[in-house]
């Protein structure tokens, strides 16, 4: 079975203390996930390494980075290389996430670069994709969003591919409340998987992980996980409170 991943997405919040205390609850939750499930936590860059050493001892549970560099090193202020990121022994690194598309313009082409240097250095990127609301209205989320595959991972080799984990997150739903209906992220997880089986094989499109990401909380993930291509969720709002995500986690298929 393909992996089942919670993935919590922090953002910009929390105090360093706040951060620490987060852990120690979810710890303090006693989940142990099983073989195929996996818990990411995706925190700021200055408390990668304080959350990477409590989830140490616990298995099934990683860190993840929130973004990395598209370049290896260099004169670069106030950015964090995917090789600095690997030399923590971190595992995973969100990319493409909306904000960053939004907030700091990048683009299909930046983040086909950014995927290549986190899979270069060993990272596993969490690749996030999604439809503004005017795209959803005028019923163009398909086209708009295997677009969004195609330009920016369907260079991979398809062992590379076979690693990913990508993360659909429709923008109407992050940090709004409105959560696609369980129907709804079923039907985009099946399509994307169809896109990726035309592209690399249906064997390969059934190794990839799909998460689901917006407004994802303990009442509804059960719903949504059920689904058949929905393979966990990608989680900000829900994920600050240990009890919702630990509630969120244990709805993990
Ligand atoms: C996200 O940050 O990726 C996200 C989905 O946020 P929220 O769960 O708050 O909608």
């Amino acid at each position: 079975m393909r992996k089942q991943i919670a993935a919590a997405n922090w953002k910009m919040n929390l105090s360093y203390a706040e951060g620490v205390q987060l852990i120690d609850k979810l710890i303090a939750e006693g989940i142990a996930p099983a073989a195929q499930q996996q818990v990411l936590l995706a925190v700021p860059f200055p408390y990668l390494d304080m959350a990477s050493q409590k989830l140490a001892g616990q298995s099934g549970y990683a860190v993840a980075a929130q973004n990395c560099h598209q370049k290896a090193s260099g004169a670069y202020t106030g950015e964090v290389s995917a090789p600095m990121l690997a030399s923590m022994g971190l595992k995973y690194v969100v990319l493409g996430h909306s904000e960053r598309r939004e907030y700091f313009r990048e683009d299909d082409a930046l983040l086909a670069s950014k995927v290549d240097m986190a899979l270069s250095n060993g990272l596993t990127p969490v690749f996030c994709c999604g439809e503004p609301l005017s795209v959803r209205e005028a019923d163009a989320q398909n086209a708009y969003v295997a677009e969004q595959l195609r330009n920016s991972l369907f260079h991979l080799s398809a062992d590379q591919m076979t690693g990913m984990v990508i993360a659909y997150e429709p923008i109407w739903a992050i940090g709004t409340g409105r959560t696609a209906s369980a129907e709804q992220a079923q039907d985009m997880h099946a399509w994307l998987r169809s896109v990726i089986a035309e592209q690399y094989g249906a064997s390969i499109a059934g190794q990839v992980s799909i998460l689901y990401g917006g407004s994802v909380k303990g009442s509804n993930a059960v719903e949504l996980f059920s689904k058949p291509d929905v393979d966990g969720g990608l989680v900000g709002g829900a994920s600050l409170d240990a009890v919702d995500f630990a509630k969120i986690i244990r709805a993990l298929k």
